[in-house]
């Protein structure tokens, strides 16, 4: 576990708090509970909000890059040293850092990888479509590679992934100009329609063979506003209609049972916007899920 403690490319301040939250909320006991053995590392540093105006179409940008440096570098070192790295926001640009890493670390054993970004958003703004210039509206945009040189340069590679390897799940706010990026860059998008026609099984199937398709390293991209405002308010961002609290279960039962989850982001869970930390509680409950806790076991149901 690697806290990143900072809402440097957020709307609203808050998620700065969520490490702490989601460790408030049993992060580490109920890995243990599940036989894991658990390893906090505390929290990485970067410099503090200054909450200025963006410059040049980015807000906060040189300390968006200390920040996913730092990232990085702790995830990094936790994939060289054989273990699971979870990273909790934060705000999501930090997920550039935890991409960077992986797509370096994977260059070096030369195996391929894949993003599965749970999310309301497509996070694949860019200056022209994000007129606050927050870059948490953008990591996916560059970590497919369009973006600040100074963010899109910080993996060993440009892009740090090919577009058409990043998965995501759950979206249902996207801006007009932002939806012809989207298509244009052939991101593999599950949408909450898509949802709503085949449910949240068939969605997965699809989902996960994609991944299988493409082999080696999954990565877990979570942001909390994936789910429905009403099982989690804790999040800057909210969109309605997001997935319930079964339809979540069931995705995150499914990326266990795939076996391919290899590392994992916890991702914009803002306390100051949370109702007595029922928002980490469930985040931690489903953390419970990704990790192979199961209301009885698929064999003891000879299923
Ligand atoms: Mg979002
Ligand atoms: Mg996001």
């Amino acid at each position: 576990m690697i806290g990143a403690p900072t809402d440097i490319g957020a709307k609203h301040r808050g998620s700065a708090m969520g490490p702490e939250a989601i460790r408030v909320a049993g992060a580490e006991g109920t890995l243990r509970r599940l036989g894991l053995e658990v390893e906090d590392w505390g929290n990485v540093s970067g410099p503090a909000n200054p909450d200025a105006p963006p410059i040049g179409g980015y807000r906060h940008l040189k300390e968006t890059v200390a920040w996913c440096e730092a990232a990085r570098d702790a995830v990094y070192k936790a994939l060289r040293a054989g273990v699971f790295p979870i990273l909790m926001g934060g705000d999501h640009a930090l997920a550039i850092g935890s991409v960077a890493a992986i797509a370096r670390y994977c260059a070096e054993l030369d195996t391929p990888f894949s993003v599965l970004w749970l999310d309301a958003h497509a996070d694949f703004n860019t200056p022209q479509t994000s007129p606050s210039g927050n870059i948490h509206g953008m990591p996916v945009a560059i970590i497919a590679g369009q973006g600040p040189p100074q963010l899109t340069d910080i993996g060993s590679d440009k892009p740090m992934i090919e577009a058409a390897r990043i998965i995501q799940l759950g979206i249902r706010s996207v801006d007009a100009v932002e939806k012809g990026n989207v298509v244009d860059s052939k991101l593999e998008v599950y949408d909450m329609r898509q949802i709503d026609e085949i449910g949240m099984l068939e969605t997965m199937q699809r989902v996960l063979s994609r991944v299988r398709e493409v082999g080696g390293h999954l990565h877990v991209s979570f942001d909390v506003d994936f789910l429905d405002p009403t099982i989690a308010p804790g999040v800057g961002t909210t969109v309605a209609g997001g997935p319930t609290y079964r339809e979540a279960q069931l995705c995150m039962e499914m990326i266990y049972d795939s076996g391919l989850m290899a590392s994992l982001d916890l991702m914009e869970l803002n306390p100051a916007f949370d109702d007595k930390n029922r928002t980490a509680e469930l985040i931690v409950d489903l953390l419970g899920s990704l990790f192979g806790e199961q209301i009885l076991s698929r064999h003891e149901l000879g299923r």
